[in-house]
Order: structure tokens, then C-alpha cells, then sequence
């Protein structure tokens, strides 16, 4: 697979790669900057961490990172998973050196007061700041009742004028992300800021490492893509330059079984394993690619749930409608919280995702073809 300006690497086995564990994958790529747009230190994790375990890697003009293995069949089976996190960008900084900012990607906007973000410079430096609002104890009952809608928020970066902020590095078009750096809760259960989707990326890298020695029955495009949290944009242009026949597109996606919230309307529950979709609202899932999975997952004993539909949307829904058509399924791992400032996943629904992606890609096309 070619592509203007793309940079290629050579098959290299790094010893770091080839032991990893799965969860130190996580916590690497979790930890990494990669707000939608700005995608550069995660990409270049990730190109380093799957080179070692396929035959090519190139970059396209747009940074998707497109990962090749070459099988039997010359047709392709496409991987997808999002590189990209929901962060913010810098709007405006005021004459006394208080940044205004706007979202990338969905976020929960009356959650994100009070946490800390860092912003990264111009020159790649990481600046600290805290979103800020007005203290309640100055606000009427009637104010302190609302939300407050993120233009009448703030961040404060330690600056006392635009000229003070901007010695600091801080400039209009900044990148920045509330990061929380991903811990252990308890046994098995981790806590990272961009668990949607660094749990695909990390199983997509886990799935090439588990076949790097196997001959695959199809060619393999393992796509990292850019900016999903502004409208699947990546998956867009990744799909048309993979051209597929087939593609599995991986997520970390809505947990809901917490307090009040009833169970017919919790799109996945935790410990429960991956979840398959039926439909959510980019794309109604070809029912034998669902077929195809179950069949799977049952085969090999791999416990699955059902995301129920049809909430979010998935790089899925840009996939399937590339070219002439793709049969695309969707496999996620369960993350609660995610669109806030930290999520939350089971290690065991995200090993179990990794088993059934990497079986998938060992028997490809599965019959669907
Ligand atoms: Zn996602």
C-alpha cells in the first residue's frame, strides 16, 4: 500500500514489543496526547509498538496509520480503531491571560469544570492548566442550579496577561486534554483518560503481535484513523485507500450498568466480555457478519454481550459506505464514563476482545465473502 509522503517501515522485532503485556500496552497508549487533530505522539507510539508484526506500515497525508500484513488472499480484511481522543482547543486568551476554549469530540460539558488539563504548545511543550468558573459562593441560588455552559468557562494557565500567556507557549489553536494518568482501581479493573479507543488500538497491536507467526488466510490492513470524535473522518479516507472487502472496526464504547439507570437502556455492561453490535446510529450491522461473530465467539468460548442499539456511532458507519460497499462488524470493549474527564474498563472484557478480533483475523473471511 503506497501513499504520498507516507513513511516506511522495514519488519524489525523489538524485544520491548514482543513482551509487552497487554495492559502495559494500555496504560502507554491511554497515557499518550492524541486529541482529534492532534494525533502526532500517539501516532508515533503506535507505529513503533505494531511494526515489529507486520509486513508494512505507512502514514497517509491525513496521519491515519494504515499497519499491513500480507495473507494468502490478496483481498482485504480491514481492522479499524480510532487513534484519536476527545480534548479541546484554544479559542482566545484574554488580556489578562485566561484561555477560552472549545470542544473536539462530544463531551459532557457539565462534568468537565473543576479538572486539571494539559495543553501542548506550538514547540511540543505540555503546559498544566485548571478549567475554571465562577465560585459558587458568589453565585445567586438560581445560577448555582445550572450547568455552566462551557463558553462561560475558563482555564486559568498561570498567565496574567495575553503577553504572559503567551511567553508560556499558549497561542490560539492549542491542543489540550484533561489527563488523568491510567492506575489499577482493583484487581483487574483499570482507570485511564481515552480508554475509547486506545482500547481498540491496543487490541488491534495485540491481535498483529498473537498472529505475527501465523500465514493469514486474508491481507490484513491494520488502521489506526484519526479524528472519529469529529465524525468519523479518518475511517473515511482510511477505507477508500484500503479499498476492503471485509472489516471489523473495534471500540471502546458506552458502559451504562451503574446506579439509575435501568437495564434495557444500559448499552453495555461491564464484565460481561466484548460487545457485538447489532446497530447503532451510523450503520444497521449486516446480520451475518452478527451471525458470523456469535458463531465465533461461541466456537472458541468467548463471552459476548450485545451493545444495544442503537446508541453512538462507530467508525463503522463511514466503512460501510466506502466505495461500493463493506461488509463492516463491530466489536467493543465496554468503558464506563467515557466522554468524560476518565473512564473506566474490566481487563477481562478487554482480553476477551482481543481473543475473538485476533480469531476473526486467523479464519477471515469467516464465511461472509
Ligand atoms: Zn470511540
Amino acid at each position: 500500500m503506497e501513499a504520498a509522503g507516507s513513511h516506511s517501515y522495514t519488519r524489525q522485532h523489538s524485544r520491548e514489543a514482543k513482551t509487552m503485556q497487554p495492559v502495559d500496552l494500555l496504560r502507554e497508549l491511554s497515557d499518550a496526547f492524541g486529541v482529534a487533530g492532534f494525533e502526532d505522539e500517539v501516532r508515533d507510539l503506535i507505529k513503533e509498538r505494531v511494526a515489529p508484526f507486520v509486513d508494512d506500515v505507512v502514514v497517509d497525508a491525513l496521519g491515519n496509520v494504515i499497519a499491513v500484513r500480507k495473507g494468502k488472499d490478496e483481498r482485504v480484511l480491514m481492522l479499524d480503531a480510532h487513534m484519536d481522543e476527545v480534548g479541546f482547543i484554544v479559542k482566545w486568551v484574554d488580556d489578562k491571560g485566561y484561555v477560552r476554549f472549545a470542544p473536539l469530540g462530544g463531551w459532557d460539558e457539565r462534568i468537565i469544570g473543576g479538572h486539571r488539563v494539559v495543553l501542548r504548545t506550538r514547540q511540543g511543550a505540555k503546559r498544566l492548566g485548571v478549567i475554571g468558573s465562577a465560585p459558587p459562593h458568589i453565585l445567586s441560588a438560581d445560577e448555582r442550579s445550572k450547568p455552566i455552559p462551557m463558553d462561560k468557562m475558563f482555564i486559568d494557565v498561570g498567565a496574567t496577561s495575553r503577553q504572559e500567556a503567551s511567553a508560556l507557549g499558549v497561542e490560539i489553536g492549542d491542543p489540550m486534554t484533561i489527563h488523568y494518568p491510567f492506575a489499577e482501581i482493583a484487581d483487574g479493573y483499570v482507570t485511564g483518560k481515552a480508554l475509547d479507543d486506545r482500547a481498540g488500538c491496543a487490541t488491534l497491536i495485540e491481535a498483529a503481535r498473537r498472529l505475527a507467526d501465523v500465514k493469514l488466510p486474508m491481507t490484513t490492513a491494520f488502521s489506526f484513523v484519526f479524528g472519529e470524535e469529529l465524525g468519523l473522518r479518518g475511517a473515511t479516507t482510511a477505507s477508500f485507500h484500503i479499498d476492503p472487502v471485509l472489516a471489523l472496526a473495534v471500540e471502546g464504547t458506552i458502559g451504562a450498568d451503574m446506579p439509575g439507570i435501568a437495564e434495557e437502556s444500559q448499552p453495555t455492561r461491564l464484565g460481561r466480555g466484548p460487545a457485538v453490535s447489532v446497530a447503532d446510529r451510523s450503520i444497521v450491522v449486516s446480520p451475518k457478519v452478527v451471525r458470523a461473530i456469535e458463531a465465533l465467539a461461541d466456537k472458541h468460548k468467548i463471552p459476548y454481550q450485545y451493545k444495544l442499539p442503537t446508541y453512538g456511532s462507530t467508525d463503522a458507519g463511514a466503512i460501510h459506505l466506502s466505495r461500493g460497499g463493506v461488509l463492516v462488524g463491530i466489536v467493543s470493549v465496554p468503558c464506563r464514563f467515557i466522554h468524560s474527564p476518565v473512564s473506566t474498563l474490566r481487563v477481562a472484557d478487554f482480553e476477551n476482545t482481543i481473543r475473538l478480533v485476533t480469531e476473526f483475523t486467523r479464519t477471515a473471511p469467516n464465511g461472509l465473502l
